[in-house]
């Protein structure tokens, strides 16, 4: 039997590691800079260094690199050796504390929006103390923050500290008003639920589409879909239960909680959830874990597709962001509290989350908004792209309550004084019920749906902590000036419920009339990417990230310029892959076919006997037809992906992509799909949707 205890962590230089081979002094500087985040002093870093550096020797560690995100969305390496020369032809390994902290990868290759000329085209690392290293494959990892030699943030974990410093400000000054004197420091804690695809390598390599793309652009519908709801918690199949077991003990080994595993809804699909924690180490072990499910699934001939919607008219796949608050001596603040004090803190940080939501829902959809993401968002398998929030039926009358302590009229209501009246208790799980909001309250946690399964959560969480951090600051700046705590208390959460509550609802977010009534109650509906980004640069988004040093305005629009420009080239690339399998594939498989029909019609003809020919003529006719489509849905296609190039700028290109590519290409879609369900199997050379779902 294996020793999960003693596999946990072993590859990772944690705290106990820490403790066990850094002298006591250098020890305590380090946990203060993790602590406080105050800068290492060289003395400190080398000594650190140096027992990194044995440690990771005796993990059989040959190489160190700097391991950072850029704004690609994966991570980024660059591998050094420890070999440093010592005379005589000989080497010995070294790693300096310079080395540690700081790292200069060439930058330029990297996506920056513009915000990086050519003359400062070099970007450093620095290392982030808070996630710890750990070795890979031979080779030390040490996660770093990316920036340009000016100051700004190429990467997404600078922006992700600086908003998780800005909600520790925040509420800080909130938590101060309730008393919480021992309490230093408060952190949000996430736990990322990950849906994935497996399928088949060989079917995988195959399939230009899944290779360049991720997701299949054709494919007829098999007789089989996820109708009969019969792979979700089914028993999970040998192969990728090996998977699976593999999986979890390397994500064990680098300290990764991974907890929950099991089937999803669609047919192949299957989901990994950790246990939570910080959000920086949770953003950091959620790329560690796409990452692996990626090589591990090659390792068992299996490919592991992240991508949003890998397959039409199944299930796509997204990433729970669970996220809370709580504070270093451990209380979740949004664990509703037993007392009527701990109730009333609650419910202050339970209002600042909702208020932010409503103000911020342009920027919460901007944060979920990729090619990939649209094809999920509103389809009924995931959250529409209204943004909105769930609460439950107990919770939203408890508000009710509170808001209408304050005009009483003469019908009959529950009344709460917060502060003075005790919580209602509601069960928690009867929270959890809905499965359709964007974002739910689940307990004692929020639970945003809307990010899609190949996102870095860097980003979702980037804009929770701000918009949650600058709703406290709205709230610290009232009660400070207050002279009666309770009052002022309950007129400010009796206000934000009122001026709020249209952000809150608790029905079908999947129905029809939701979709009206939000737009009755004026709330936004987002529904594409080139719709949703120019929010990110509205005034009041941008204000709002440089009053709390998240983003600079420069480092907002090189990000809007970046996202704009990764959808755009997403676009042409699907599209360009699509012509590549008409021509490649659709196309010589019709036309064989046709030749094929054509011929055993004559050839019956021949012998003379009125042998019917109905089935050849039939089929001729209406693959001849569709081929006379799909000629002219080409060339449309051709037209539009010349056009593209006419536009200057990247917002009226994305508007063009949206607009005109994607329906040429649903067209070019359906007419192949047709054909492909039309045209005999040893003609079809790509492997069927009935192939890739049902393989493994
Ligand atoms: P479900 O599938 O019902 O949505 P799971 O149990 O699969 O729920 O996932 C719930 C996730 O929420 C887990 O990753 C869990 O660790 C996380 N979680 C629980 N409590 C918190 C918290 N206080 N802060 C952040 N995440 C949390
Ligand atoms: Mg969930």
């Amino acid at each position: 039997m294996k020793d999960i205890p003693g596999l946990f962590g072993s590859m990772v230089f944690n705290d106990k590691v820490m403790k066990e081979r850094l002298p006591k002094d250098t020890y305590r500087s380090l946990k203060r800079t993790m602590a406080t985040g105050q800068h290492l002093n060289l003395d400190v870093a080398n000594v650190v260094a140096n027992a990194m550096k044995n440690w990771a020797i005796e993990k059989s560690a040959t190489h160190f690199t700097h391991w950072f995100q850029p704004m690609t969305g994966i991570t980024a390496e660059k591998h050094d050796s420890f070999i440093s020369p010592s005379g005589e032809g000989t080497v010995i390994m070294e790693f300096s504390g310079k080395e540690l902290v700081r790292g200069e990868p060439d930058a330029s290759s990297f996506p920056s929006g513009g915000l990086r000329t050519t003359f400062e085209a070099r970007g450093y690392t620095a290392w982030d103390p808070t996630s710890y290293a750990f070795v890979k494959d031979g080779t030390l990892y040490i996660p770093t923050a990316f920036c340009s030699y000016s100051g700004e943030a190429l990467d997404k974990k600078t922006p992700l500290l600086r908003s998780m410093q800005a909600i520790d400000t925040q509420a800080l000054r909130v938590l101060r008003f309730f008393g919480n004197e021992d309490v230093n420091k408060v952190i949000t804690t996430v736990g990322p639920e990950q849906e994935y695809f497996l399928v088949d390598n060989e079917l995988f390599k195959k399939r230009s589409d899944l290779l360049y793309c991720g997701r299949t652009l054709l494919g007829a519908r098999p007789p089989k879909g996820q109708e009969l709801e019969d792979h979700y918690f089914g028993a999970i199949k040998p192969k990728v239960a090996a998977f699976m077991k593999e999986l979890e003990e390397e994500l064990w080994k680098l300290g990764v909680l991974a907890k929950t595993k099991h089937n999803e809804v669609a047919p192949a699909q299957h989901e990994l959830a950790p246990i939570f924690s910080t959000t920086n180490i949770a953003t950091d072990h959620n790329q560690l874990t796409m990452e692996l499910m990626k090589t591990i699934a090659n390792r068992h001939g299996l490919s592991c597709l992240l991508h949003e919607k890998p397959f039409a008219g199944v299930n796509g796949s997204g990433k729970h962001n669970n996220w809370s608050i709580s504070t270093d001596t451990g209380l979740n603040l949004l664990e509703p509290g037993d007392t009527p004090s701990q109730n009333a803190q609650f419910l202050l940080f339970l209002v600042a989350v909702i208020k932010a939501v409503d103000n911020y829902q342009d920027l919460l959809r901007v944060s979920v908004a990729s090619a990939g993401n649209d094809h999920r968002l509103g389809a009924n398998e995931a959250p529409p792209a209204i943004v909105s929030v769930f609460l439950g039926e107990e919770l939203t009358e408890i508000l009710e309550a509170i808001e209408n302590d304050a005009d009483y009229t003469d019908r009959p209501k529950k009344h709460m004084t917060i502060g003075v009246s005790a919580l209602p208790h509601f069960p928690k799980d009867n929270t959890d019920r809905n499965r359709t909001s964007p974002f739910a309250f689940t307990g004692n946690k929020f639970e945003f749906r809307m990010p899609g399964s190949s996102f870095s959560i860097a980003g979702p969480n980037i804009v929770l902590n701000t918009i949650v951090a600058e709703t406290l600051a709205q709230f610290a700046d009232i009660l400070e000036k207050s002279s009666d705590f309770k009052t002022d208390l309950n007129t400010l959460v009796r206000k934000t419920i009122r001026d709020h509550k249209r952000i809150v609802f608790n029905g079908n977010n999947y129905s029809e009339e939701w979709t009206k009534e939000a737009e009755k109650r004026g709330l936004l509906n987002l529904k594409t990417t080139p719709e949703a980004l120019p929010c990110f640069v509205n005034a009041k988004n941008v204000d709002l990230f440089v009053k709390h040093g998240v983003f600079s305005g420069t480092e907002i629009h090189s990000r809007y310029e970046i996202l704009l420009e990764n959808y755009c080239k997403t676009i042409h690339i699907e599209a360009l892959t699509m012509l590549d399998m008409i021509r490649g594939h659709v196309i010589p498989a019709t036309v064989s076919y046709q030749y094929d029909l054509a011929n055993a019609a004559i050839t019956k003809k021949s012998l003379q006997t009125g042998l019917s020919v109905s089935i050849e003529t039939n089929l001729l006719i209406k693959l001849s037809k569709l081929s006379d489509s799909l000629v002219n849905a080409l060339e449309k296609i051709e037209t539009s992906i010349i056009r593209m190039k006419n536009h200057q700028d990247t917002l009226e290109t994305a508007n063009f992509c949206q607009n005109v590519i994607i329906p040429d290409m649903q067209a070019i879609r359906i007419i192949a799909d047709e054909i492909e369900s039309l045209v005999g199997k040893k003609y079809w050379t790509l492997p069927t949707y009935g192939d890739l779902l049902y393989s493994i």
